[in-house]
């Protein structure tokens, strides 16, 4: 085994990757790049059933996209590789035969139909049906029949399974890097099939197989592989391979409720569980994914570190480079992580703040096209967003909160009327008008301290003035200094505003 840090995302294309599978893919790189290391990507195509064509693609997109790109994998730096399982078929093949050959794994010719049967019958009894020591002599396999036999069967191309022999009487001393030390007795655990009848081998041994070739250091991986540890350590043995040591990572669970993250829970409380929009070909229904909801991959990344993990200190709002240089297995915890969506806003507007005004105007001009017809000057548009910018989370936001910028507002917010247009309104504004009309100065301190002077000379209250402003040129209560806003739109654009608000209210 290298002493060198080699660890790999070893995802099963079967559709989108869930942000689980990120959060693997993202400790994984987070513990290569800490030790100088390599992050490897393998695909694990070995089910056939269960494969969907896209998805590979769809976890490389994922995985560029986060930021978090591999150093070896499928068409980049193969030099272990090839990376892609279905391609290293026939290795699979071999190292089965070589476990054979050893006595530690066998031919087992028993049906479906047979196996169903044995099960039925076991439950009938209140028992349960394992294949293992205790029955696997009375079995329709190499071990129980005659060799001749067994060669028979074989060359008459009977479809046959390889079970791994598992031993007796052992009792296992395994060791996890968040879990700490766990015992297993091998009495309870079952000859699992290493290779199935379709020249496929299943995901023990293919897993097993490349993590030894590929040179693996670390294995870190879900909570949902603990419980092949102790086989998985076994067949180190059987190979007399050295085993590279092993991480399992907490679950991510349900906002409320007990249980995993899934795709119902998202649909339910409305939040992405994916990184990128997928759509099933199955059933055409599209999900979103984290990049089309408008999520910083930054702010993404940053929301999965913490969820699971911690830097020992109070940091949240952590840079990749920071979560490199923080990044331990020691501070995994070993239980569940509940996802928090309003905490995952959070991130992602605490890294809004952090976008420059270019990178924003960027980002935002294209909205902005497919919203309106008209051309705005980037100038203008860096200066909206730069009054907006606390108050959004996501670039579309600055729609949301400044299309008034941009548009004069054509409907006005009910309950905003009420409050601010009363009987004398359309007076006083048209009095303003005039007032307006004779301003030559339309930058924003004259102007406050112009029409202040103006509303305290008609002996007026400040909010039977500024409110009807406000909604005239907003079409609600809401935005920043109205001042700004008028300085923003210009003289032009405040007196249409101001004219139409006054003939349609
Ligand atoms: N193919 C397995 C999965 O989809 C990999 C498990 C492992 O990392 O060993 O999660």
């Amino acid at each position: 085994m290298s002493q060198k840090t080699r660890v790999r995302f070893a995802p099963s294309p079967t559709g989108p990757l869930h942000i689980g599978g990120v959060r693997t893919a993202l400790y994984n790189y987070l513990f290569a790049k800490k030790n100088n290391g390599t992050f490897i990507l393998r695909i694990e195509d070995t089910d056939q059933k269960r494969y969907v064509p896209k998805a590979e693609q769809y976890i490389i997109d994922s995985l560029n996209w986060a930021g978090i790109p591999f150093d070896e994998g499928p068409g980049k730096n193969e030099m272990l590789g090839p990376y892609r399982q279905s391609e290293r078929k026939e290795l699979y093949r071999q190292y089965a035969q070589e476990l054979i050959d050893k006595d530690k794994a066998y031919y087992a010719f028993d049906t479906s139909e047979d196996l169903d049967r044995y099960r039925n019958e076991y439950q009938e009894a209140g028992k349960t049906f394992i294949y293992n020591w205790h029955n696997r002599e009375k079995l329709n396999n190499s071990l129980s029949l005659d060799e001749n036999i067994v060669k028979q069967k074989l060359e008459a191309g009977e479809a046959y399974v390889i079970r791994f022999k598992t031993p007796l009487n052992d009792t296992l001393e395994l060791y996890d890097l968040i879990r700490g030390e766990m015992r297993i007795d091998t009495h309870t655990l079952d000859d699992k099939v290493l290779f199935k009848s379709d020249g496929m081998p299943t995901y023990h041994l293919a897993n097993i197989v490349d993590d030894h070739l590929m040179e693996i250091s670390h294995v870190i991986r879900g909570e949902e592989w603990l419980p092949s540890l102790a086989l998985h350590h076994l067949l180190y043995e059987a190979f007399n391979w050295e085993a590279p040591k092993f991480a399992h990572l907490p679950l991510i669970l349900k906002p409320v409720g007990k249980g995993k993250l899934s795709k119902r829970d998202g649909d339910q409380l409305g939040f992405p569980v994916f990184p990128l929009n997928y759509t099933d070909e199955k059933t055409g229904e599209t999900s979103q994914g984290y990049r089309e909801a408008g999520y910083f991959p930054e702010a993404f990344v940053n929301m999965l570190a913490l969820l699971g993990w911690n830097p020992g200190d109070e940091r949240e709002v952590m840079g990749l480079e920071d979560l490199i240089a923080a990044f331990d297995l020691e501070n995994v915890s070993k239980s569940g992580a509940k996802f928090d969506i309003e905490k995952t806003k959070w991130f992602q507007h605490q890294y809004m703040q952090k976008q420059s005004l270019e990178e924003l105007t960027q980002a935002f001009l294209p909205i902005l096209k497919e919203k309106t017809d008209k051309i705005f000057e980037t100038a203008y548009v860096s200066k909206v967003i730069g009054l907006l910018q606390e108050r959004a989370i996501f670039v579309a936001d600055f729609w949301e909160l400044g299309s008034y910028f941009f548009k004069a507002p054509d409907t006005f917010d009910e309950k905003a009327v009420k409050k601010a247009w009363k009987e004398d309104t359309t007076e006083i504004v048209s009095n303003l008008l005039i007032f307006l009309q004779e301003q030559t100065d339309f930058t924003s301190s004259i102007l406050e301290e112009n029409v202040k002077a103006w509303i305290q000379s008609q002996e007026l209250g400040f909010g039977r003035v500024l409110m009807p402003l406000r909604l005239s040129l907003v079409g609600s209560m809401q935005g920043p200094h109205v001042f700004d806003i008028m300085e923003m739109i210009g003289k032009e654009a405040t007196l249409k505003r101001l004219q139409y608000a006054s003939a349609n209210i």
